[in-house]
């Protein structure tokens, strides 16, 4: 691995540094070896991180000369994110740590995704979760992986991320960004709206975070075999979407993956409501203004 940080001179943001460190190491395979990446990059040590309260910590100096990762022991998925994000901070030099030397993240640092306007510190951690992503998951590997894919599916949610050795969840994020069609995956656990994820043309949610799963859902219907995605079936539209009364309604299908720990994944799909023909349209308009006026 040749990569040195003088590759990454004047690279500030996330996109710039992947790059960078892409063009660099044209032939980084995957999964990433994040690892000897980190060492390639004067991260001198990993050691693991003896805290319930932290899931990851960067100790290095202002001048970033080098520094030492801290990461929580457990999953190797989880851990590799986590020091892929401490990498981040390291090589983001506007990211200031809390305390001088020493930046400690907690488990919901590691899953920001958008940041208040004006928050420094959400802002910083966004940025590490992007440069994460992006480095684990390199998007000319990703695209290559996703052009095998057909219609959306929650295996090949499963494919990514064994593949890219990541989460299911960070897989999860990066296939509704990267597939064309109006998907959305929910992330539940224990049975209740955790996270939701929603390619750029999906509507809002209106499950509020932390309530129930919907009732109709199919995640209520027939026990889930665990860890392996369900069929896919039709669905009220009501349940996850706002729809207005007087359209016609979109079809939405939904699919549900199920962990034994409770954690759960609903792809959600919406198709396009095909365009009403000028005859159906006028018929409709037609009934509508009876409808209305009270006529027969
Ligand atoms: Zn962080």
């Amino acid at each position: 691995m040749p990569i040195s940080r003088i590759d990454l001179a004047d690279a500030g943001s996330p996109e710039a540094l992947v790059k960078r460190i892409l063009q660099a190491e044209p032939n980084l395979s995957a999964p990433v070896p994040i690892q000897e990446l980190c060492s390639r990059l004067d991260i001198l040590r990993i050691e693991d991180f003896e805290t319930d309260e932290f899931e990851g910590g960067l100790v290095t100096d202002a001048k970033r000369s080098e520094g030492t990762i801290l990461a929580k022991r457990g999953g190797e998925p989880r851990r590799r994110f986590t020091i892929a994000h401490e990498l981040g901070h390291f090589l983001m030099a506007h990211h200031v740590p809390d305390q001088p030397g020493r930046f400690l993240c907690k488990s919901s640092d590691l899953l920001r995704v958008t940041a208040k306007e004006g928050d420094q510190r959400q802002r910083r951690e966004v940025e590490a979760n992007r440069f994460a992503t992006l480095m684990l998951m390199p998007p000319h590997r990703l695209r290559g992986a996703m052009a095998a894919f057909r219609d959306p599916d929650l295996q090949h949610v499963l494919v990514l991320a064994r593949d890219f050795a990541v989460g299911k969840e960070v897989a999860a994020r990066a296939y509704v960004q990267y597939r064309p069609e109006r998907i959305a995956i929910v992330v539940a656990g224990n049975g209740r709206v955790q996270r939701c994820y929603r390619s750029l043309s999906f509507p809002a949610i209106i499950c509020a975070v932390g309530s129930p799963v919907p009732t109709g859902s199919l995640y209520h219907s027939s026990p889930h075999r665990p860890n392996i995605a369900s069929d896919i079936a039709a669905c009220r539209p009501d349940l996850w979407i706002d729809v207005k009364r007087d359209l016609r309604a979109p079809d939405l299908y939904e699919q549900v993956y199920v962990q034994q720990n409770g954690f759960a994944m609903i792809l959600l799909r919406l198709e396009a409501v095909p365009e009403e023909s000028a005859e159906e349209r006028r018929l409709n308009e037609g009934w509508r203004h009876r409808f209305h006026s009270g006529r027969r």
